[in-house]
């Protein structure tokens, strides 16, 4: 059997179970959606966002990208982050990054991948911000999973210095943004970061709306 039949062949046995645990399980998925969160995560085909949640289909909006990145320039994220929060309005935002990332190692290297290199260069600004830090961890393997930690970090203030993050703050009180970091030997999850409504960023990244 060719490879990608078994993916079709899985997805009839799945619609089998959920039929049989709940008889309305499409009807009431179809009609709309009200994630309470949205998912940030990696690519990386170890890091399912649902399993390791154990959420159903609905209860999580996602964006996935290579090493889990809020980059201020990408138009896809900034879109996803902004229907999360004016549209469906979320509660929470959750960045996962993971150890063991292919990504973040590539951004460690000096390989040439080709186009992947312009991505992963957020990630090198991100070591150069934090080189005092890193660069002291003789451990190779420690000072991976640090920057992996960093990352996270960083990118969760990124979402804080979101124009429309800080709109929903100021009209809302929400969402609540927080890192996450996934362990691949373990499956456990770990937060190392969260930043409450309204706890706003250095103030050359705070803005003021028109009716202040
Ligand atoms: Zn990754």
């Amino acid at each position: 059997m060719e490879a990608y039949k078994r993916l079709l062949l899985n997805n009839q046995a799945w619609v089998k179970d959920k039929l049989a645990v709940r008889p309305d399980f499409f009807e009431r998925t179809s009609e709309t959606q009200k994630p309470e969160f949205l998912w940030i995560g990696c690519s990386d085909s170890r890091v399912p966002a649902e399993d390791i949640t154990g959420v159903e289909p609905g209860e999580l909006f996602v964006h996935r990208n290579v090493a889990n990145m809020v980059v201020h320039t990408d138009f896809n994220m900034l879109s996803v982050v902004q229907y999360a929060v004016e549209v469906l309005k979320v509660q929470h935002i959750i960045v996962c990054g993971h150890y063991g990332c292919g990504g973040i190692k590539t951004a460690l290297s000096r390989q040439h991948l080709g186009l992947i290199n312009k991505w992963l260069r957020h990630v090198k600004d991100i070591y150069r911000f934090h080189a005092t830090e890193l660069d002291a961890i003789p451990d190779d393997e420690a000072r991976y999973e640090r920057l992996i930690e960093l990352n996270v970090f960083e990118q969760v203030h990124h979402l804080a210095e979101l124009s429309f993050v800080q709109l929903a703050w100021k009209q809302e009180r929400r969402p609540t943004l927080h890192g996450w970091i996934y362990d691949i030997h373990t499956g456990h999850l770990k937060q190392i970061a969260k930043i409450d409504p309204g706890q706003l960023p250095h103030e050359i990244y705070v803005y003021e709306f028109p009716d202040e």
